[in-house]
């Protein structure tokens, strides 16, 4: 039998079952690379059984730094968004000065 045969016996061992399939659990029991496979299979499964009991409890200044980094970012948005505005007007306001000097001219010559 090869390793890769016997995984069912290496999964159950690693979870402290008993292998269903002897021929399986025989390999096992003989193979050192199978029985170093169920050691480290025990391990994880303690380590995932140990995280599961661990509890995490949030950062009480978590909330309050992320809605203050939210409103600085909205504050900054809003006075790009208005520098934005005020530049268009004041580039439409150049565009009809200028629109209304040359018509002032053209009446000038027109009426010279
Ligand atoms: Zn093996």
């Amino acid at each position: 039998m090869q390793c890769d045969e016997a995984v069912e016996a290496v999964a159950s061992l690693a979870t402290d079952e008993q292998a269903s399939d002897v021929v399986q659990a025989r390999h096992v029991a003989a193979c050192l690379r199978c029985q170093a496979e169920v050691a480290r299979d025990r391990r994880l499964v303690r380590e995932l059984r140990e995280l599961r009991a661990h509890h995490l409890s949030p950062d009480a200044t978590l909330l309050s730094s992320v809605l203050g980094a939210v409103d600085h970012e909205a504050a900054l948005i809003l006075r790009l968004r208005t520098r934005r505005r005020v530049a268009i007007g004041s580039a439409a306001a150049t565009a009809s000065g200028i629109a209304i000097a040359i018509a002032a001219r053209k009446v000038r010559t027109v009426a010279s």
